[in-house]
């Protein structure tokens, strides 16, 4: 009998650890881009393929091929398609899952490019799409079977660049490695772009926890050109004609910079291994974005720059949630109370035993007063994901609530760490 509980939590278990024997069974080297549309009301979404690339780059890792951390918004799944096995699994966020909480969303359907990558299988493969519900359930969207010998999937780079190595660490399966692309430099100021990128480094490589893991971390350069300096400013009637088309005002909100150009960002992504894009643009006004396993974005030259890029950083890679909770924002109704949140750092208290309370000290009141006596306590503080009543989180401030630099909560901090720890070993 316990031979059999045994043997019974071992297939429990193996599907969540894959080992390097699993990658050459199921992958060759490269990736599998996989393009598609996904159109959206405020309660309806569809998506619909679009193109298939083999790319020559896989920054991934060979080991930890299934998510375990169940974050995001949507998530994919690959299954081999003789075995039925689950070989691959990422969950992400993106902008259109964004907008569907806006009041547009309301009134009309509107499309977003998006893209998932993996390593290049070996055999035809079964991908499935699906889309978290309200309670935190996932619900499957679609499912395509894909053959790799497919003769129209392009084997070509459609923006072949030179990608830079602006911080080495190591063979890119084993580390994490962002692409920093290049929005709004012109030809003549790739220089100040390449001087930029090793600026932003420095903002990163600095910052805890990242600080204690430079060596865990590969950043590429990809020094794409645009025809005009700058990016749109479409509240002041401002318009550039940049590579990737990022604007502020998305949703009207005049600091959320982003771009729907989602091609051509992957396009220029193709150059490098990478497991995360960061797109710097050429601007001083405050603002970017950062989506979950979607991209990062944030101006060069603001004074908060460096806030501006960790934070939004933390977002994309570590899929923290805004803190913060009085600023204007162009989403309504973005989090259900009811139920618990899935972002690691903020929470509803549905289900505090799943988020940081391990952390929280004996005698810390839940919920925690914000009042003097409690300013370096890990507690649950009511205000944040953008509500000041119902949403709590960890810590009187953090990087995730205000302006400041290398200033992340507790828990924010042990959750950069936990996904550094997932793409680097
Ligand atoms: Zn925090």
């Amino acid at each position: 009998m316990k031979e059999f509980r045994i043997i019974l939590l071992l297939i429990i278990l193996l599907p969540l650890y894959s080992t390097a024997q699993d990658f050459q069974k199921y992958f060759s080297s490269g990736s599998l881009r996989i393009d598609y549309i996904h159109s959206a009301t405020h309660n309806k979404e569809l998506l619909s393929r679009d193109q298939l690339y083999h790319e020559p780059h896989w920054g991934g890792s060979h080991i930890n091929l299934i998510d375990t951390f169940n974050y995001g918004h949507y998530k994919f799944e690959v299954y081999d398609s003789l075995s039925n096995q689950l070989i691959y699994s990422r969950g992400y966020s993106t902008l259109c899952g964004e907008w569907r909480y806006t009041e547009e969303a309301k009134k009309l359907w509107r499309s977003f490019s998006e893209s998932v990558i993996m390593p290049f299988p070996k055999n035809t493969i079964k991908v499935a799409f699906y889309k978290r519900k309200k309670d935190q359930s996932w619900e499957k969207m679609t499912q395509w079977t894909i053959n790799p010998k497919d003769y129209m999937i392009s084997p070509l780079l459609k923006m072949p660049i030179r990608a830079f190595k602006i911080h080495n660490s190591g063979e890119p399966d084993k580390k994490l490695d962002i692409v920093l692309l290049a929005e709004g430099y012109t030809q003549s100021e790739m220089q100040k772009f390449m001087d930029d990128a090793q600026r932003f480094t420095k903002y990163l490589l600095k910052c805890s926890p990242y600080n204690e893991y430079t060596t865990d971390i590969n950043i590429w350069a990809v020094p794409t050109v645009s025809q005009q300096s700058g990016t749109d400013i479409p509240g002041k009637g401002i318009y550039k004609n940049t590579i990737f088309d990022s604007h502020f005002y998305t949703f009207g909100t005049e600091r959320y910079l982003n771009t729907i150009d989602n091609v051509s960002i992957r396009n220029a992504a193709a150059n490098a291994p990478y497991d995360q894009i960061y797109l710097l643009v050429n601007s001083d006004k405050y603002g970017g974005a950062g989506i979950y396993n979607f991209y990062s974005i944030c101006t060069a030259d603001n004074k908060y720059s460096d806030f501006v890029f960790t934070h939004e950083f933390g977002h994309a890679f570590a899929g923290l949630a805004d803190e913060y909770y009085t600023s204007d924002v162009g989403v309504e109704d973005f989090y259900d109370l009811k139920s618990e949140p899935w972002e690691p750092n903020i929470t509803t208290l549905v289900h505090f035993d799943k988020k940081w309370k391990s952390m929280v000290k004996a005698g810390t009141p839940i919920p925690t007063p914000d009042t003097t006596g409690y300013e370096n306590t890990v507690g649950a503080f009511e205000g944040g994901g953008y509500v000041a009543k119902g949403i709590y989180r960890p810590s009187q401030d953090c990087s995730m609530k205000s302006i400041r630099y290398n200033d992340f909560c507790p828990v924010c901090t042990k959750s950069i760490i936990d996904m550094i720890k997932f793409y680097a070993h």
